[in-house]
């Protein structure tokens, strides 16, 4: 990573961390789950509300944890806010090879500043961090799913 980017991957980490976006909890019908992300005591509530095809109509998330397991969630809503369910697991898939180092991400664009996470694939503790969001959306769409029948 050279510095320009170093230093864009800190100020988007901070300014996340600092104002996260989509902030509380979801008024209403909607998929509540909780992951928590012990070996770093990262912990999350994601509110998640689906239209009947299973496009994420809306969410919010609420938690506390470290600066990156914050900007990580708070970056997640922000992107995957709107986005069907095809388009969600897409990015949900492409985020996690690039935090992992696991290939070639199939959307690079739709990813946008959370392709500026990828700097955690060298500290394994901290993939923890930054997937912590991306596995509770995943346990909200298994719900969802779920009760659709
Ligand atoms: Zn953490």
């Amino acid at each position: 990573m050279n510095d320009e980017l170093r230093d864009l991957y800190q100020q988007v980490i901070l300014d996340h961390s600092r104002k996260p976006r989509n902030h509380g909890r979801l008024e209403g019908e909607c998929v509540h789950v909780h992951g928590d992300n012990p070996s770093c005591g990262d912990e999350i509530d994601l509110y998640v509300k689906f239209d009947a095809e299973g496009k994420i109509e809306d969410l919010k998330f609420d938690g506390q944890g470290c600066a990156i397991s914050q900007a990580s969630a708070s970056m997640m809503t922000s992107k995957i806010k709107g986005k069907s369910a095809a388009d969600a697991a897409t990015m949900r898939e492409d985020f996690r090879r690039i935090v992992m180092g696991d290939g070639a991400p199939q959307d690079e664009d739709a990813l946008g500043e959370l392709q500026l996470l990828e700097g955690v694939q060298k500290f394994p503790q901290r993939v923890k961090c930054a997937m912590l969001a991306w596995r509770a959306l995943e346990q909200a769409t298994a719900e969802n799913a779920a009760k659709q029948g």
